[in-house]
């Protein structure tokens, strides 16, 4: 089991089961949505539950059903969601080790002009074919 927070502590969950495929996108839409460089973003493969503060969580949809939900106190970003539903979460928030790592880093042919990326991680242009 893992749990997650926001910064302020309003909001918290946890995930009982696993996390998979943790990615790590560089594409500008991601940059925007993360306040950062890049996302670092995880699926659930198991149940998720909020502890506390859901009521004040807010959320951005965009295409195709997909958005985020986020603190409206801090900001902080928690989760992604698809149709309403927890997707997978965002790795930031988490206050555990999750025992996974992030495995690969996508479309960083559209990175920052700012971002140095590390030699030896394993990266593609563009997406490597998963769907999303
Ligand atoms: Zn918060
Ligand atoms: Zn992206």
């Amino acid at each position: 089991m893992v749990t997650g927070e926001c910064f302020c502590g309003s909001v918290k969950y946890q995930i009982t089961g696993k996390l998979k495929d943790a990615r790590s996108c560089h594409c500008s839409r991601c940059r925007k949505a993360f306040s950062s460089q890049a996302s670092a973003y995880a699926l659930v493969d198991g149940d998720f539950a909020w502890l506390l503060g859901e009521e004040r969580l807010t959320s951005y949809v965009g295409e195709h059903g997909f958005g985020l939900r986020f603190c409206q106190v801090c900001g902080s970003t928690l989760v992604g969601i698809h149709d309403g539903q927890v997707h997978g979460i965002t790795l930031g928030c988490l206050n555990d080790d999750p025992e996974i790592e992030i495995g690969r880093h996508i479309f960083v042919g559209s990175k920052a002009a700012w971002e140095v990326i590390p030699e030896g991680v394993v990266q593609f242009d563009e997406g490597d074919g998963a769907t999303n």
